[in-house]
């Protein structure tokens, strides 16, 4: 996000380059696993806003899953575990503090996105664990969950549809990944 250069990009919305700056930013908390512990950190989460189109984009990492208080790798992090079977259910959930209904909830959202993703037959062939390890040592996340969301219009894991915004009557919500106008590599 240091790198990040609003008036570089491109605007998902209305395709132009040049017309977006920085327009305000808001709080929200995350919870992530860090020492062996949940922990709960504050995230200021940067909106842009593009003088073409006058829509603003509230700009996600991809650490944020949207509406979720928790973050993707905490999330990948009980789900791996829970896969490879290592852990009681009651173990895990003491562990990173969260209920069993919780968990279940998680683990059936990946089921159906790793099956909307792959398909029927190939999510039959590929078990939960495969899956998940392709994700987490793929070279880059980013263009995974880039994809993701062009095939099914929001987030991996994400368990709410995105909302139907009731004004302005022309504003529509509309999520994509801003590709990267510049390397930082
Ligand atoms: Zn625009």
């Amino acid at each position: 996000m240091a790198l990040f250069r609003p008036e570089l990009e491109t605007c998902p919305i209305c395709g132009s380059t040049g017309n977006c700056h920085i327009h305000d930013y808001y709080g929200r908390s995350i919870i992530d696993f860090n020492s062996g512990i949940p922990e709960k950190s504050n995230l200021c989460v940067m909106r842009v806003f593009c003088d073409s189109c006058c829509h603003a984009h509230a700009i996600l990492p991809d650490i944020i899953i949207p509406y979720s208080s928790y973050s993707l790798l905490f999330v990948l992090r009980i789900l791996g575990e829970y896969f490879a079977g290592l852990s009681t259910i009651e173990q895990l959930c003491e562990r990173y503090g969260i209920s069993q209904n919780q968990l279940f909830k998680w683990v059936a959202l990946f089921k159906a996105h790793k099956q909307e993703w792959l398909g029927l037959l190939a999510d039959a062939e590929i078990s939960d664990l495969s899956f998940l390890k392709n994700l987490s040592f793929a070279g880059s996340y980013s263009s995974f969950s880039m994809e993701f969301i062009q095939r099914s219009s929001r987030s991996f894991l994400q368990s709410h549809r995105n909302p139907v915004p009731r004004s302005p009557k022309n504003a529509r919500y509309h999520q994509t990944v801003f590709a990267p106008d510049i390397s930082i590599f």
